[in-house]
């Protein structure tokens, strides 16, 4: 198939790209650059353009023959989403629904979304499986559950083919090295205690340790990328038109900021200095995911279980590009 990967030059969109040419696709890359980097991308493949400019939009449709859709690109950071709403609704929204259009346009009826286990704000238990109700807790949350809404309607009015996947914790890079995680600013836990690692930071703070789990810091389900979007073209393959499918993306073991710093220490050899600091705002105590409904419909199963191997395969990628894509 020839899919568009929009916002395809991100952090998972570009593992995407990999996944989809290793599975035999022809992969295309939309990307306005903002967070995407250029040299994550094969030059040849990468459209430059906007999703708020629909003309760039058709003109990308039009360019990569696309069958399908995946579409990353979006606005992630949670702070960001509660002081700057405007900039989310707008990207995240506004963005996704000239996307929508576009390919209804073209008569393009298959898209996997970045949706995400912040749309189930602070889950009733855990681990989370799809039934549990959907109440976002920040901005951020509140545009992706919007689109995920608006994909079910156009689902079923006039037969979208929808995957839309919820991940857990995104973490690791590609075996091959060549592409990794690189945000500016970075916020996520395990490339920040390898900027400490490396010497860039001198410590890690860690976000509380009063909450109500065994050593008091958060739990979280870290997935690797890789597994994350073989999950990806396994849905697009298996997508029938007027289908809606919403599956949980994540390992179903949980691990706490404690431990993701054990693992990093063990990794890396270096000591890691860790603070205590205050909680940060909107921070759920546990996520972790029933991801049992993505394995039966995807025939589907993470390689990596383990966060070691997790933190390990990061390690190789910030280690060999300490500063990222500006190597
Ligand atoms: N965290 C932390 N210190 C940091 C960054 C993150 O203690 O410098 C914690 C954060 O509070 C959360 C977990 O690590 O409990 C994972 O955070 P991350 O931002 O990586 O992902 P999120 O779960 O917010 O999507």
């Amino acid at each position: 198939m020839k899919v568009l990967v929009v916002g395809g030059a991100g952090y998972i969109g570009s593992h995407a790209v990999r996944a989809l040419e290793e599975s035999g696709h022809e992969a295309w890359v939309f990307d306005n650059l903002y967070q995407g980097h250029r040299g994550a991308v094969p030059a040849d493949r990468l459209i430059e353009g906007d999703l708020l400019n629909p003309a760039d939009l058709a003109a990308a449709l039009d360019k990569s023959g696309a069958e399908a859709v995946m579409h990353f690109a979006a606005l992630a950071l949670v702070g960001e989403s509660v002081t700057d709403p405007a900039k989310y609704y707008s990207n995240n929204v506004v963005g996704a629904l000239n996307l929508l259009d576009a390919m209804r346009e073209k008569g393009i009826w298959r898209i996997v979304f970045s949706s995400t286990c912040a749309t189930y704000g602070v889950p009733p238990s855990s681990p989370i499986d799809e039934s549990m109700p959907q109440v976002p807790i920040n901005p951020y949350g509140d545009t992706k559950l919007a689109i995920e809404k608006a994909l079910d309607a156009y689902s079923h009015a006039y037969g979208l083919g929808v995957a839309a996947l919820r991940y857990f914790n995104a973490a690791g890079s590609h075996h091959s090295g060549e592409i990794g995680e690189d945000h500016d600013p970075e916020t996520h836990l395990i490339p920040i205690v390898l900027q400490v690692a490396l010497g860039q930071r001198e410590h890690v703070t860690i976000f509380g340790d009063d909450y109500p789990t065994p050593d008091g810091t958060c739990i979280r389900d870290y997935i690797h990328v890789e597994d994350l979007c073989s999950a990806h073209v396994a849905a697009l393959e298996r997508l029938e038109q007027g289908q809606m499918m919403k599956l949980n993306l994540g390992t179903g073991n949980g691990f706490s900021v404690k431990q993701v710093i054990d693992a990093c220490r063990k990794v890396t050899g270096h000591e890691i200095p860790a603070v205590m600091g205050e909680r940060r705002p909107g921070d759920p105590a546990a996520l972790v995911a029933n991801s049992s409904k993505a394995f039966e419909t995807l025939g589907w199963k993470p390689k990596y279980t383990s966060v070691e191997e997790v933190v390990a395969s990061a390690w190789r990628w910030h280690q060999a590009n300490p500063n990222g894509y500006a190597n």
